[in-house]
């Protein structure tokens, strides 16, 4: 499955995009995955759903 996900690199300021791991996500709404990050080698907590970081203040 070539599912992925858009988020704005907290780090570099970039649009990344990181492929979903092999298992099913459950999309509620809210729950953070652990995404690695292209931009920036890092890895942030991401939710798949609506591509918002956790430490997203908004
Ligand atoms: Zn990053």
């Amino acid at each position: 499955m070539a599912e992925f996900v858009l988020f704005r690199c907290p780090v570099t300021g970039a649009q990344v995009r990181a492929g979903l791991p092999d298992r099913p996500f459950k999309h509620s709404g809210s729950t953070y995955e652990a995404f690695d990050c292209a931009g920036c080698g890092g890895v942030h907590l991401v939710n798949p759903a609506s591509g918002k970081l956790l430490e997203d203040k908004a």
